[in-house]
């Protein structure tokens, strides 16, 4: 049983991220635990996170999508928590992959304006009306995750509609994210390469790559970490990034994002660390058809560059077209710039391209977060 949640725990740690380029939506976890009409359970649950990511990926029609969560310190010790499930956050915690913090409340407000990201939250922040204006013009920026028939659903503070709407970042969020930032504090997991910490503090640190950094908080208009309170160091231009997508039957799977730093390898099971493994998506015909690494994608001078490396090859479906005779073939071996809305095609169906240029719609179930233990979401044990 213990080993059962442990695995549900896993997968959601694999949908709670900072990096800006890929988390769908902002949320309080402090808040989300605590929806007990949700499943009517303990007080507090970390299982409430999968349900709610479950309904925002329903919602998006889109698999693996992933949360940007603000986390209140008081959280890391909250005794409501299991032994496990405080473990667990603290570990995302240090690995970056959730935000601490004293404030929750307004930070998350921050983040989703500098985002453009809607905001998962019961909260009405009436008050606040004025100084983000997108809380009432843009129905669909604020959703409340509610009890609902087929498991929690999302349902908009304004209009009443449930789809999550993505609004632009804001032009402080543009400027903020165009840089690199440096905290001062050693080892710290958001804006890392502070420098100092003993001997060890490189091993204990997630080698955050700088392209994926969060948006610092401001504190008087003067960019501050979050976490640590202080004054960030501007480290330069922010990485070049290109955020790609794989489609499997016509289905957004998961989004992926390029560098200029390194090149990402696509296929049935690729041994690199950072490749993007299809394999749980794919039929018999197209496991044995695509390569363990298939195609390798680059990002050179803003162009993404595809080479097959496969043993049967490739197609590249250019502008997206679905039309066979337009198809082109791309053979072991060969390169090409992918650009705009082409896609590269390893086997029917199995497609990469740029994410806001895929073509969605498909009717979809998306792949539960919780799946891989679906009883315990039922039964979650009553305290
Ligand atoms: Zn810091």
């Amino acid at each position: 049983m213990r080993f059962e949640i442990s695995k549900v725990l896993d997968a959601i740690e694999g949908r709670v991220c900072t990096d800006p380029s890929l988390a769908r939506a902002v949320l309080d976890l402090a808040e989300v635990i605590r929806y007990q009409d949700l499943d009517g359970g303990r007080p507090a649950s970390l299982l409430r996170l999968g349900m709610v990511i479950d309904a925002l990926s329903r919602e998006l029609e889109e698999d693996s999508v992933p949360v940007y969560a603000v986390v209140h310190r008081a959280l890391l010790s909250d005794a409501d928590l299991t032994s496990n499930e405080r473990m667990v956050v603290r570990r995302w915690a240090d690995d970056g992959l959730v935000e601490v913090l004293d404030n929750p409340g307004d930070r998350m407000l921050e983040v989703a304006d500098l985002l453009g990201l809607p905001l998962l939250t019961r909260v009405r922040f009436d008050g606040l009306r004025g100084r983000f204006p997108w809380l009432v013009e843009q129905p669909g920026r604020v959703l409340a995750p509610v009890p609902g028939a087929g498991g929690p659903a999302l349902l908009a503070h304004v209009g009443g509609g449930h789809t999550p709407v993505e609004g632009d970042r804001s032009p402080v969020g543009a400027k903020l994210l165009a840089r690199q930032w440096r905290c001062t504090e050693p080892g710290c997991a958001l804006f890392g390469g502070g420098g100092g910490g003993g001997a060890f503090a490189d091993l204990a640190r997630v080698d955050r790559a700088p392209a994926g950094q969060p948006p610092p908080t401001l504190r008087n208009g003067v960019p501050t970490c979050p976490r640590h309170g202080v004054r960030l160091g501007d480290g330069g231009p922010r990485p070049r990034t290109e955020v790609l997508a794989v489609r499997v039957g016509g289905l957004i799977r998961r989004r992926f994002v390029l560098t200029e730093e390194q090149p990402v390898l696509v296929g049935r099971a690729p041994d690199t660390s950072g490749g993007i493994m299809l394999g749980q998506w794919l039929n018999d015909e197209a496991r044995r058809w695509i390569s363990r690494s298939h195609i390798r994608l680059e990002l050179r001078v803003g162009e993404v560059i595809v080479t097959d490396v496969s043993t049967n090859g490739s197609g590249i479906r250019p502008n997206g077209s679905m039309t066979e005779s337009e198809r082109l073939p791309l053979a072991p071996n060969q390169s090409r710039v992918l650009s705009g809305a082409d896609m590269v095609e390893l086997y029917p169906g199995v497609q990469i391209g740029r994410a806001g240029e895929l073509p969605t719609g498909a009717p979809f179930t998306p792949t539960s977060v919780m799946a891989e233990a679906p009883t315990m979401a039922m039964r979650l044990p009553r305290s």
